[in-house]
């Protein structure tokens, strides 16, 4: 079930579906606020729902809006990206797929003038390098924090940098962190696997980023300087 309500100068669009929860989601980059509720709620209760956060919605309407949203890349020759926190300059070359050579990524010169294909297989080496990253860094975390990641994987997200299904013990990441330097990585990674120990983000959530990770708020600047180009 679906409809849109107008509170509080709020237009708010709402999907009623099977699920436990009520779930708020403000998308970039306008603002767009949508919520979903459990089926069984009636209007009155979902828009009491509503009503509690109100004051939340408008500031993440804000937050939202003052994102930087980078321009769509060309996919051209010498034009930068980011890889890993460095800026690395865009160069063709006779190869299979994406890769990194020096301070340069290599593109596959077949593709050249063909932005989807090229956004592909950029992505794909961006998927490796989380994947790589991951694969390196739980086995250490686990240890660290005796917890166990039963699976872990990346992807697109839209409104999130890393999720943590704390019942079936599985953690994604966004690929776009790819982008970030492995310190910051690093710092969403913790963040998702202390959620193996506390779900919340509350007094103890926070104290297990200070003991872990003491540094964990100045590494997660990034996300905020750089700014993302959401999808
Ligand atoms: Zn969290």
């Amino acid at each position: 079930m679906e409809y849109s309500l107008d509170v509080a100068g709020l237009e708010i669009q709402v999907i009623q579906k099977a699920m436990k929860t009520v779930r708020f989601t403000v998308y970039p980059p306008d603002g767009r606020i949508r919520v979903a509720a459990p089926i069984h709620l009636k209007r009155s209760q979902v828009l009491q729902f509503i009503q509690q956060r109100i004051p939340w919605m408008k500031k993440q309407k804000l937050r939202v809006a003052s994102l930087k949203l980078a321009p769509a890349p060309e996919y051209i020759e010498g034009e930068t990206h980011l890889y890993l926190g460095q800026s690395r300059k865009l160069v063709f070359g006779d190869v299979a797929q994406a890769g990194v050579r020096g301070k340069q990524l290599v593109l596959p010169a077949k593709y050249k003038g063909n932005a989807s294909r090229l956004e592909k297989t950029l992505e794909s080496l961006y998927r490796k390098a989380m994947k790589e990253f991951m694969e390196r860094r739980i086995p250490f975390w686990e240890k660290e924090m005796s917890v166990r990641v039963k699976a872990h994987g990346v992807r697109k997200m839209k409104t999130l940098w890393g999720s943590c299904n704390v019942r079936t013990h599985r953690i994604w990441l966004n690929l776009e962190l790819a982008r970030m330097s492995e310190k910051c990585i690093e710092a969403i990674l913790v963040h998702e696997m202390v959620h193996l120990k506390e779900r919340l983000h509350n007094h103890r959530f926070y104290g297990f980023m200070n003991t872990y990770l003491p540094d964990w708020m100045e590494r997660e600047k990034e996300l905020k300087e750089i700014g993302v180009r959401y999808y």
